[in-house]
């Protein structure tokens, strides 16, 4: 595990992309160094804020001031919170702000919010006058360890989420961890899922330290800055060696396939969070793996129980509601996945930190565990 913190000192994480590299600098009280660090990067540069209602109560002022004391003139715009404002209308609105107050490639957007800000301001940002800098201040504990990192902006489609982006890479990414003492308990498990996922993918002693730390990275100690800064390392290795996902990034996908085909049957509603789709699609990825004879039983059942203990679902039957049918799941796999030479590619495991990319995946067999499961209670 990473060392010890020395009370007060931000950990670094650097993201290597050659001239396209970047710092992810996470602890306690960061943000207050906001407007030094632009001051350094971009002397003279004005900055534009995007943010959403709720975070902006909560944080706008803090960050406005850091900008202030560096003597670094601001703007704001402030959309509605939620998936929403991926709308073509919500960038549309965060364009024309951008462009009124005169921000120009000198200048830098500011993403302060949780992944929809980041995503949403960082496409703006790409796109405005062909590309401004952009800084993210991810205020949730999803956007710290999964989104904010590695350049992928989107906003969705009336076809689907995400479907129309860019990759454009923030120049600095600040976590400040005491910002997530305002995020609801609920969402703080939703991004959870994607900080544990890090540890299921390719760091068995993440997960021993986690599932003895887990509490403390819930209540804010200095574990929550060492897992932060542990996950980011993890997400920033896999960007450095594809950043553009042609392979090893694929892996982040671990419980994706399943969990997205949940959360799309369950219409992306607040019914089943990602975050909540996803622990369920670790565990079916887990579960499956296991069936096929890769991932010991014993190993399985920690990862579950570990879930289980932080409150996450892991079984269908959790999901309020209509319950999912095997046709259904299969028809949003199908959509999700390409089916090539009639396989599918999913992300499997051989144990906890040993997950690995399976292009060689029978549809039946999937439709046959995935009915099993649906079966059981
Ligand atoms: P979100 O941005 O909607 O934030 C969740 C909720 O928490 C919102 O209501 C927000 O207002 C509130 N919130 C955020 N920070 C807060 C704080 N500090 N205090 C109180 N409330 C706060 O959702 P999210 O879960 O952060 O991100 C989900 C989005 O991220 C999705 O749009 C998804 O597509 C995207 N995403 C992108 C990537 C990527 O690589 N670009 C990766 C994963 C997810």
């Amino acid at each position: 595990m990473t060392a010890p913190l020395v009370s007060g000192e931000p950990i670094i994480v650097d993201v290597a992309l050659d001239a396209r590299s970047y710092d992810i600098v996470i602890g306690r009280g960061v943000l207050s160094s906001l407007g030094d660090r632009i001051g350094r990067m971009k002397p003279g540069a004005k900055a534009a804020i995007v943010t959403d209602e709720t975070v902006a109560r909560h944080h706008l002022a803090a960050a406005q001031d850091a900008l202030a004391r560096a003597n670094i003139s601001s703007s704001r715009v402030v959309v509605p919170p939620g998936e929403s404002a991926k709308k073509i209308s919500g960038f549309e609105t965060v364009c024309e702000a951008l462009i009124d107050a005169r921000i120009d490639r000198g200048d830098v957007v500011v993403a302060l919010g949780g992944g929809v800000i980041g995503d949403l301001a960082g496409f703006a940002a790409a796109t405005v006058r062909r590309g401004i800098d952009f800084i993210q201040v991810p205020t949730s504990l999803l956007a710290q360890v999964d989104s904010s990192i590695g350049g992928k902006t989107a906003i969705n489609s009336r076809h689907g989420k995400n479907l129309i982006g860019a990759f454009h890479q923030p120049v600095l990414v600040l976590a400040d961890t005491a910002l997530l003492d305002t995020l609801p308990e609920r969402q703080l498990r939703n991004g959870y899922t994607e900080l544990v996922k890090h540890g299921f993918i390719c760091d068995a002693a993440f997960f021993s330290w986690l599932d003895n730390n887990w509490r403390e990275v819930f209540s804010g100690g200095a574990a929550r800055d060492q897992a932060v800064a542990r996950s980011c390392r993890i997400k920033a290795d896999v960007v450095a060696r594809d950043e553009r996902e042609n392979g090893d990034r694929q892996l982040l996908n671990l419980g994706h396939t399943f969990g997205h085909a949940l959360e799309a049957d369950a219409g992306f509603s607040d019914r089943l969070l990602h975050g909540e789709a996803i622990s369920i699609g670790l565990a079916l990825a887990f579960s499956y793996s296991t069936k096929r004879g890769l991932m010991p039983s014993q190993e399985t059942e920690r990862a579950i129980a570990h879930l289980n203990s932080v409150g996450l679902p892991t079984k269908v039957s959790q999901i309020p509601g209509e319950r999912p049918t095997a046709d259904r799941l299969m028809a949003q796999i199908a959509q999700d996945k390409k089916v090539k030479r009639g396989k599918l590619t999913f992300i499997l495991s051989r144990g906890i930190g040993k997950a690995f990319v399976e292009p060689d995946v029978d549809p039946s067999d999937i439709r046959n565990f995935l009915t099993e499961q649906l079966a059981a209670r």
